[in-house]
C-alpha cells in the first residue's frame, strides 16, 4: 500500500487524506493543534465556499452540515463613500448556493472522520527533523500547512507573486443579530473606494447560524485602526463604528449586533504570495507544497477555501494517475502546474480586487446594474474566476462582452 504524509490538517490537508483513503492509500496527517485546539480556539477565517468547491467535498461525502448551514444565495455588490454616494450598485442570486462552516465545526469534525476511516493523525508541530523521517518513511510527503512558517521551504515565485506586502489589514467579527436581508441571502459587497472593503454573508458557527463580517481596511488607511482594540467587545465595538462611518447603506442591518462567543474575532494581514512547488529537505529529498502554502490571496474576494478543494481535485488525480511510479521533483511540478492553470484565475481576479478598479471593471459593474443575465456571470464569478477571462481584464473585450448581453436581451 503506498504510503503518503501530509503535513497539516486544515482545509487542503483534511479533504486529500480523506480522499485518498478512499483510494486505499495509507495516509498520516500531522496537524500541530488536535480537534479540542481547534474547536476551542480562535476563527480562522470566514471561509465562504461556492458550488464547485463545494461540489468536490461532496463527492467525498464531506458535506456535513447542508440541514443545518444557512445558504449563501446570491452577490450583493454596491460602492459609495461615506455621504451617502452610491457609484456601483447591483445584485444577483448565483446558480447554486453557497455555504460557510466555521473551520471550527468543519476541521475537528473531518479528523474525526478521517481516523474513523483508518487515517493515522499524529498531533505534533512538524519542523524540518519531522518532515525528514515522514519523507524516509513515505512514498510521497506534501506540505499543507497554510499560511505557517513551514511555507518557507518554499521559494517564493517574484514572476508569479505581484505584491511584497500586505495590502489589507483584514478583522473578522462572528455575530448574532444582524438584521436580515429582504431579497435574498448574499455574499454582501461594500466598497468604498480607497478607504477599504465591507464584506459579509452567513455562516453555521458553534452557537448556531450567524453572521460574519470581514472588514477589509486599506493599509494605513481610516479604517486601519485595529491596534486601538484590545478585549472582544472593542473588538465588535470598532467593526460597528466603521460599518457605521464608511459604509452607512449597511448600519440599519448593525443596530443588535452581538459577538458568538468571545473567539469568534480575527485581525490580521496577509502578503499575498505565489510559492515555487518542490520544496528540498537537508537530506535532499523533496515535498510537494499545496493550497495556501503555494497560493495564499489576500480573502478579500473569499477565495482560499475554494482554492484549497480545487488544489485537492487536482492532486488527487494526479497521484491516482501516476500508479506505482515514483513522485519524483518532475511530478511534483507537472502536478503544480495543473493545479496553477485554474489558481492563476483565481489570483488575477484578487489581485485585481486590491488595487483601484480598472475602468472596464467599472463598466462591467455598471452594466450589471443595467442587466440581470449580466449581473449573474458575474455573480457565478466568485465560483469560478476562470469565467471573468478574457473581458474583466481587458477593455476592448470588456466592451464586446457588455454589447453581446445587450444584444442578448434585445
Ligand atoms: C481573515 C480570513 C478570511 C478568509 N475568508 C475566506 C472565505 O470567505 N472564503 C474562502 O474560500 N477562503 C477564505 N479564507 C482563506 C481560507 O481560510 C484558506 O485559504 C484555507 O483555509 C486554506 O487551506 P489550507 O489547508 O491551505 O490551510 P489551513 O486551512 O490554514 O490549514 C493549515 C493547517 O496546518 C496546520 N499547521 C501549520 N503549521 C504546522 C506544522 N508545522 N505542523 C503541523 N501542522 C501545522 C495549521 O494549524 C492548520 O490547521 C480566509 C482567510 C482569512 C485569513
Amino acid at each position: 500500500m503506498r504510503k503518503i504524509t501530509i503535513i497539516g490538517a486544515g482545509q487542503a490537508g483534511l479533504h486529500l487524506g480523506i480522499g485518498l483513503l478512499a483510494k486505499g492509500f495509507d495516509v498520516t496527517l500531522v496537524s500541530n493543534r488536535s480537534a479540542a485546539d481547534i474547536a476551542a480556539g480562535k476563527v480562522m477565517s470566514s471561509q465562504s465556499m461556492y458550488d464547485m468547491a463545494i461540489g468536490y467535498e461532496r463527492e467525498l461525502g464531506l458535506t456535513l452540515w447542508d440541514e443545518h448551514c444557512p445558504p449563501i444565495e446570491g452577490v450583493h455588490m454596491r460602492a459609495g463613500t461615506r455621504d451617502g454616494a452610491t457609484m456601483v450598485d447591483w445584485r444577483s442570486r448565483m446558480r447554486a448556493n453557497g455555504q460557510s462552516v466555521d473551520q471550527r465545526i468543519k476541521m475537528p469534525a473531518w479528523m474525526d472522520l478521517f481516523q474513523r476511516k483508518g487515517g493515522r493523525l499524529v498531533v505534533e508541530e512538524a519542523g524540518i527533523a519531522e518532515i525528514e523521517g515522514y519523507a524516509e518513511r513515505s512514498d510521497l510527503v506534501l506540505v499543507a500547512t497554510g499560511k505557517g512558517e513551514l511555507g518557507r521551504l518554499f521559494e517564493r515565485d517574484a514572476e508569479r507573486s505581484v505584491f511584497d506586502h500586505p495590502m489589507r489589514t483584514i478583522s473578522l467579527t462572528y455575530v448574532h443579530g444582524m438584521k436580515p436581508r429582504e431579497d435574498f441571502s448574499a455574499l454582501n459587497i461594500s466598497i468604498n473606494p480607497g478607504i477599504g472593503e465591507y464584506v459579509n454573508f452567513p455562516a453555521l458557527t458553534h452557537t448556531g447560524p450567524c453572521d460574519i463580517i470581514n472588514l477589509e481596511c486599506i493599509e494605513g488607511g481610516p479604517m486601519d485602526r485595529w491596534s486601538e482594540v484590545s478585549t472582544p467587545a472593542e473588538h465588535l465595538a470598532l467593526a460597528t463604528e466603521l460599518i457605521h462611518e464608511f459604509f452607512p447603506w449597511e448600519a440599519p442591518r448593525c443596530a443588535q449586533l452581538r459577538l458568538t462567543d468571545d473567539n469568534g474575532i480575527l485581525v490580521g494581514r496577509v502578503t499575498p504570495t505565489v510559492r515555487k512547488p518542490v520544496g528540498t529537505l537537508p537530506s535532499g529529498r523533496r515535498v510537494l507544497g499545496m493550497a495556501d502554502v503555494l497560493v495564499l490571496n489576500d480573502p478579500i474576494t473569499g477565495q482560499g477555501s475554494n482554492n484549497a478543494a480545487k488544489c485537492v481535485k487536482v492532486y488527487l488525480d494526479a497521484i491516482l494517475e501516476h500508479g506505482a511510479r515514483t513522485f519524483d521533483a518532475d511530478w511534483m511540478s507537472e502536478t503544480f502546474e495543473r493545479y496553477w492553470d485554474y489558481a492563476q484565475w483565481v489570483t488575477r481576479f484578487t489581485n485585481t480586487h486590491l488595487l483601484p478598479p480598472p475602468p472596464q471593471v467599472l463598466k462591467v459593474f455598471a452594466a450589471c446594474g443595467e442587466n440581470p443575465r449580466l449581473a449573474a456571470r458575474v455573480a457565478n464569478a466568485f465560483d469560478d474566476p476562470k469565467g471573468l477571462a478574457p473581458w474583466y481584464y481587458d477593455p476592448v473585450e470588456a466592451d464586446r462582452f457588455i454589447e453581446s448581453f445587450a444584444v442578448a436581451t434585445a
